[in-house]
């Protein structure tokens, strides 16, 4: 039969019902998926057979599962110690960590590992003694020389694949053989022009799969990943720069900016802004001045003050008319519904007495300033007549949430779009927000985009690719300097001492207990509930009997969530219990503590997000960082958060040290485990960067490469989605 890389896989092979499953579970529908699951690493097959080939003083890399994890005294009974079992599907290792009681804890049964070490021997056999470990949050190893069992003698190599129940790698190897043998390869076109490939010596997109899944030479595996790797990016980079040139070849509202305007309008605000606030206007108002339509990323730790750059922005947008007389519109988007509220009645403070029209567009509710009754309030309105008042130009501001500005509202005349914390919105998304019913409007939005999510350079430049960055990277200076702390289990009750005082002063607490890293969702899931659970309770049962505690996890319902946010911010509830969900964005002045557990199991970017949840006012402010982990790596870690200034250093450690993963969900992004660990090196993204660009800029339309096309077109509609 002739098989096709578009063909499903149940056309081309038998394949059970478990097997069904398993695969479905991998995302390997069609040939072509099944072909683009790399190995994650190349095992000798003899060690498979029999792990006794291991000799003694080899130096080995193993990704698996923690088993049988104890932690114990030695048999002196003065030393703790970890002793664990790792398996990969190849066989099992025992392990032992000397002085680390912690290992057990910060790595259950089940947690995903990598480890390396020499291979020791005691009388059991085989051991690794005090090997490295880390969590492996991707499956792919991080240079290409770790992908190969240590032999170097690949006529034994057999791949090793990223598994599901039911479906192994010998299952995944053999189906791959199978369609291959099938002919499918002399079908597959590279999308690639030939003369990158060429110019860049990377195997063309046959040859390399050939090399990736049937390891015949060290060297040329690890030229087929680097393709993959190439190609990943390049795509990102093409579709991102397409965006953008689409972007700049609209048309724009015209925006003229009246300085003097926008001064007095700064000078009306009850502080005086930074000088990146400034400086960040400035790039900003200078974009708007332009025929094309702008796209800024605006990137600031919470607090920073993006609102103030956001409403100086709105303020000078407003200041100008459409060519059709009528006012100019702004959208503001935000990622909760209380967040919402907040812009909205920030807005409402600065623009009091400007005649400016503004709505708040909620699932809860709408409401609009000014109300009619009170010039200095806002009144609730009905959701039919804010949306009338927004068709006919009326109310100039909306501020809502992501989801409800995306759906079927009609603008008069939406000259910008602001957005906070939703880092993807396309020249698609733009459009169909501006479009009217069946009218398509020649205008493209300007985008202003916003983030406190310290992106490091490489990612941005890729995932970012088609938006302008600008950077606020200081604080406002009136801002006390939160104190961080580094609390051991023996400093705890004196710890919680020094926050009751905080209680009985009024202000409010939040307690974060760790995501828990695990393959399996649901497991960690429960877990997480049960930490949150367990430990609200035990806070308002046996430490801080007499205040309210309440919790907050990932597993609530959107307007449960709300509900809660609500209360606290509300004081109806003092402490909050909460997995890392509060990041984003939350707003509480009166929280002036937050107690992080485990603090050594969160990236440091994180960590520094986490703690910029409080601080948002005068109130001097704390970060306690719990952790057992005496580790002087853990130490050193958590020091650095204990000095830094911003969070832009932390986040670029965590992506070189702990990938991707510990900054954002690479996967939203369309990102592979190849990508996301291939973004962390700079040459390989300036160069894919640099060929996407100068294809596109030759080429537009790459009529000439259909195939790309259509690479970037598909992955152009999932986002849309
Ligand atoms: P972000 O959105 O960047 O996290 P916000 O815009 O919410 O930060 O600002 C946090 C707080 O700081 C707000 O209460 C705001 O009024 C205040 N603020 C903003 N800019 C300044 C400034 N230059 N000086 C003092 N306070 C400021
Ligand atoms: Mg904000």
């Amino acid at each position: 039969m002739n098989i096709k890389l578009s063909s499903l896989l149940k056309e081309v092979a038998r394949i059970n019902p478990d097997h069904a499953l398993g695969l479905e579970k991998l995302s390997i529908k069609n040939v072509n998926d099944l072909l683009h699951h790399f190995p994650t690493r190349y095992a000798d097959m003899r060690e498979i057979v029999d792990t006794n080939t291991l000799s003694k003083g080899q130096a080995i890399t193993i990704y698996g599962v923690m088993e049988k994890v104890s932690v114990r005294r030695s048999f002196k009974g003065h030393i703790p110690m970890t002793e664990a079992r790792v398996a990969d599907n190849t066989g099992v290792i025992r392990c032992v960590w000397f002085n680390q009681a912690y290992i057990g804890k910060m790595y259950p049964d089940g947690t995903r590992v990598k480890i390396s070490g020499v291979i020791q021997e005691d009388s059991k056999g085989f051991l690794l003694s005090n090997p490295n470990i880390e969590r492996a949050t991707t499956t792919v190893p991080e240079s290409a020389e770790s992908l190969f069992a240590s032999t170097t003698d690949t006529s034994f190599l057999t791949p090793i694949y990223r598994e599901t129940k039911g479906v192994s790698s010998l299952y995944l190897y053999t189906l791959i053989k199978k369609v291959i043998a099938g002919g499918v390869l002399d079908e597959v076109i590279d999308p690639i022009p030939e003369y990158i490939t060429k110019k860049l010596s990377l195997p063309t997109l046959k040859d390399a799969l050939m090399y990736i899944h049937f390891p015949k030479k060290e060297s040329l595996t690890i030229a087929a990943r680097k393709r993959f790797a190439f190609e990943e990016i390049f795509y990102l980079q093409l579709k991102q720069y397409k965006e953008k040139v689409e972007a700049k070849h609209s048309l724009a509202y015209p925006i003229t900016v009246n300085k003097k305007d926008t001064q007095e309008f700064i000078k009306s605000f009850p502080f005086k802004p930074t000088d990146a606030q400034l400086s960040a206007i400035d790039s900003i108002l200078k974009d708007l001045s332009r025929k094309e339509p702008m796209g800024r990323l605006l990137e600031g730790d919470v607090g920073s003050g993006k609102t103030f750059v956001a409403a100086v922005v709105s303020h000078a947008v407003l200041q100008n008319r459409a060519p059709n007389g009528q006012s100019l519109q702004i959208a503001y988007m935000a990622p909760t519904e209380i967040l919402a509220k907040q812009h909205f009645e920030s807005f409402i403070k600065y623009f009091t007495g400007t005649g400016v029209e503004i709505g708040l567009l909620t699932s809860a509710g709408c409401a609009k300033f000014p109300s009619k009754s009170d010039a200095s309030n806002h009144t609730p309105i009905s959701r039919t007549q804010l949306l009338k008042w927004l068709a006919d130009g009326r109310v100039s501001i909306v501020v809502g949430t992501h989801s409800l500005i995306q759906k079927t509202i009609q603008f008069s005349n939406l000259a910008l779009i602001i957005i906070d914390e939703q880092h993807r919105f396309g020249v698609r998304q733009r459009k169909a927000l501006a479009s009217k019913k069946g009218e398509t409007r020649k205008e493209l939005p300007h985008l202003l985009s916003m983030t406190a999510t310290p992106i490091p350079r490489t990612l941005a430049l890729t995932i970012f690719g088609d938006l302008d960055l600008t950077v606020i990277d200081t604080m406002p200076e009136e801002r006390k300097k939160i104190i961080t702390e580094i609390v051991p289990s023996t400093k705890r009750t004196e710890t919680y001492e020094k926050i009751r005082k905080e209680l009985i002063a009024g202000h409010q607490v939040y307690v974060i207990c760790p995501r828990i890293d695990e393959q399996d969702e649901e497991e960690a899931q429960k877990r997480i509930l049960k930490s949150v659970k367990e430990e609200a309770k035990r806070l308002s049962d046996d430490i801080f009997p007499e205040f309210v505690v309440d919790i907050l996890h990932s597993k609530m319902k959107k307007e449960e969530k709300e509900e809660v946010m609500q209360d606290f911010l509300d004081k109806k509830s003092d402490i909050l219990v909460a997995t890392s969900v509060i990041e984003v964005g939350i707003n509480v002045p009166n929280a002036t503590v937050i107690i992080i557990e485990h603090a050594d199991r969160f990236g440091l970017a994180q960590l520094h997000q986490l703690r910029g949840r409080v601080g948002r006012r005068e109130y001097q402010s704390y970060c306690y960082l719990f952790t057992e982990s005496k580790g002087e790596i853990t130490q050193t870690r958590l020091k650095a958060l204990v000095n830094a200034k911003n969070g832009f250093e932390l986040a670029e450690a965590d992506m070189m040290a702990r990938g991707i993963g510990m900054l954002m969900d690479g996967k939203q992004w369309g990102m592979s485990d190849l990508a996301m660990e291939a973004i962390k090196n700079p040459k390989l993204v300036e160069v894919a960067r640099t060929e996407a660009r100068e294809l596109l800029d030759e080429e537009g339309e790459l009529r000439r490469y259909p195939d790309l096309m259509k690479i970037i077109e598909d992955r152009e509609k999932v986002h849309m989605e």
